[in-house]
């Protein structure tokens, strides 16, 4: 080997030589970075699922579980035990929501099996929830309002009248109904179809007389109407063809608010018998809120407000007046 040659080796050897220590370094450094990546990623996962492997308990004594929870401190993953006490305060809560449970599951059981057999027996099952009973009464006052309220003031139930020009000997019974709580409506003066659907002039005239009979009364101005035959009459078609569409509408444009019934006593023509009253507005009544319709001008009626009341009470519902929020159970108006 001449001296050229051996100089051209060493500068091949050096090259080499500085590649090897490159390559080392750049190997290193890659490792260091994979190294760190993963450490903090398992780190990280372990302090999202910071807990709740469940293990057997260190006495080993029973079928029950310790929580764990994890933690990772400085690289180290630290197990720490749920406390005896802690564990007990633990399985009491447990205990007690499953005793409550169980005790919701066994009522409704039991609920369900006396709903069946009271339905065998024919017995009256009350509907479920809030149940508000609007007693109503049209057409008075009369001979037999004094008796009724007597029998609402004994039971502390409010009612509404919805009260006509008839009867002038009774008005008194206007003020006293007003006074004792009672809320008091329109019913229209006469109360003689041909007259008070003639048209819709005379509706507000009949409407006009009667309020202002209230008014001069009580001193109030009442808006709570209820239309004689309900908004579903059909009689007004041989007086006025479409009176009832267009009354309805602007009795609400006036200001005032009209009242239907969803639970007809039937007092007004089915029967004239009090247990019959009774039994059609008691099986009427209904889950949510019922606006029952009787007539005070009809004893046989009056006396069947107290068994309905009294039953009522102790099937659950809550009796009141008609205001002008109040439900309003508006028929289909069919004229
Ligand atoms: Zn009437």
């Amino acid at each position: 080997m001449n001296e050229v040659e051996i100089i051209i080796d060493r500068s091949v050897e050096n090259r080499r030589f500085r590649i090897r220590g490159f390559l080392t370094a750049f190997f290193v450094a890659l490792f260091a970075a994979v190294a760190f990546i993963t450490v903090a990623s398992i780190s990280a996962s372990v302090l999202r699922s910071s807990s709740n492997e469940n293990v057997k308990k260190s006495d080993g004594s029973s079928d029950k579980y310790q929580d764990i929870r994890y933690t990772f401190v400085g690289g180290d993953i630290s197990k720490e035990y749920m406390s005896e006490d802690d564990l007990a305060a633990e399985e009491a809560k447990i205990a007690e929501i499953e005793a409550k449970k169980k005790a919701e599951e066994e009522a409704e059981k039991e609920a369900k099996t006396k709903e069946v057999e009271a339905k065998k027996s024919g017995t009256y099952v009350p509907p479920k929830g809030e149940k508000v009973v609007y007693l109503t009464f049209d057409d008075g006052p009369g001979p037999y309002t004094a008796k009724l309220l007597d029998v609402l003031k004994k039971y502390n139930v409010k009612a509404t009248f919805f009260v006509t020009c008839n009867r002038p000997k009774y008005r008194d019974m206007i003020l006293r109904a007003y006074n004792e709580g009672h809320s008091i409506g329109l019913h229209s003066c006469s109360h003689e179809y041909y007259k008070v659907y003639a048209d819709e002039a005379a509706f507000f005239n009949e409407l006009q007389s009667i309020s202002d009979i209230v008014r001069d009364i009580t001193g109030v101005e009442t808006k709570l109407v209820r239309f004689p035959g309900g908004s579903s009459n059909t009689v007004s078609k041989k007086y006025n063809k479409g009176i009832m569409t267009r009354l309805a509408k602007e009795l609400g444009e006036r200001g005032y608010v009209y009242f239907d019934w969803n639970v007809s006593s039937g007092d007004s023509g089915n029967t004239r018998n009090t247990n019959t009253v009774y039994n059609n507005v008691l099986k009427g009544l209904r889950g949510n809120y019922s606006i029952v319709l009787q007539h005070d001008i009809h004893e046989f009626s009056v006396n069947a407000v107290e068994k309905i009341i009294a039953d009522g009470l102790k099937y659950g519902f809550t009796f009141k007046a008609l205001e002008m929020n109040s439900p309003t159970a508006h028929h289909k108006i069919s004229n």
